[in-house]
């Protein structure tokens, strides 16, 4: 595996692959990797020729008070897990190969935005906006015929799908189930804030979804009994969401019925850790 940290010699390294019609597959990250990570490497490694992961703690993503400085950084670690994936080239621009000086460009993706984490009472649009720019950015550096993202980030996937079909971008966007540990918190990087705890009650989130799972399999379908299942398992482990809400799983569209496409959204601070988590409710996943 090679580590890369220009565009220039990441184009180069990829030219003679691309000029052989070979196919690229490339998993934006901002590392301090997890199996949630690993699972969209060994995605990419079995559906391409050569795997690009880049490893990125992208600035313009955090907001004012978020944890930036604090988010978990550690290169060689990373580095070790991406070997053992297979990885062809772990790209690791520093923070000026990817916003030059005089860097003045941002890809905003409208509605889609507006809504959950970009409601500009939580996260905001910016956050938003910080992601798809960077996205936007990597498509371009690296140019692949397939790009990786996991669900348990449903939003930021759909806000990634629309600026792909919006800008015509020449990528498959693909997007792979959440990974969860054996009690059914999703990974996250942000886990690792939570004290031994908070950890145990963080995994509410996950039996939030799963509550509200079982009261449409038992054939409830309009949403306030279905969102009262959610929230009732956060309260028992005193956990006061950001937000609990019922959404169309393709336009984040508001809706009051559960059907076949309905995607249950929670957030929620726990301890120094803003954990987020999701499910079709009736779907595959
Ligand atoms: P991050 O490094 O947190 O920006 O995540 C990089 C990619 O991994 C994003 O596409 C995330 O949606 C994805 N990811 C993060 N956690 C998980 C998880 N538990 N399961 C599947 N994918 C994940």
């Amino acid at each position: 595996m090679n580590t890369i940290r220009s565009v220039a010699d990441l184009r180069a390294e990829l030219a003679p692959a691309r000029a052989a019609g070979r196919t690229i597959g490339l998993v934006p990250t901002m590392g301090s990797f997890h199996e949630g990570h690993l699972s969209l490497m060994r995605a990419a490694r079995a559906e391409n020729d050569v795997v690009v992961v880049s490893l990125f703690v992208n600035p313009a993503q955090f907001g004012p008070g978020e944890d930036l400085d604090a988010y978990p950084r550690d290169e060689a670690r990373d580095s070790a897990f991406a070997q053992g994936e297979d990885v062809d080239l772990l790209f690791v621009p520093p923070a000026g190969e990817v916003y030059p000086d005089g860097f003045s460009t941002q890809v905003t993706v409208r509605g889609l935005t507006d809504v959950l984490d970009g409601d500009r009472n939580r996260r905001g649009a910016a956050h938003f906006a910080g992601v798809t720019t960077v996205v936007a950015k990597l498509l371009n550096m690296v140019g692949p015929s397939a790009a990786y993202f996991g669900q348990k980030d449903a939003q930021q996937a759909l806000v990634i799908q629309r600026m792909a079909r919006d800008l015509d971008v020449p990528a498959r966007i693909e997007v792979r189930p959440t990974v969860r540990e054996p009690d059914g918190l999703a990974m996250s990087s942000r886990n690792a804030y939570l004290e031994p705890e908070e950890r145990e009650r963080a995994v509410a989130l996950s039996r939030a979804l799963e509550a509200a799972e079982s009261t449409v399999a038992c054939g409830e379908r309009a949403a306030e009994p279905v969102l009262a299942a959610a929230r009732a398992e956060l309260d028992r482990a005193g956990i006061a969401p950001e937000y609990v809400e019922l959404r169309c799983a393709t336009d984040l569209s508001a809706v009051e019925r559960v059907n076949g496409s309905t995607l249950l959204a929670v957030a929620a601070q726990v301890g120094r850790a803003h954990l987020i988590d999701n499910k079709v409710l009736g779907g595959p996943q």
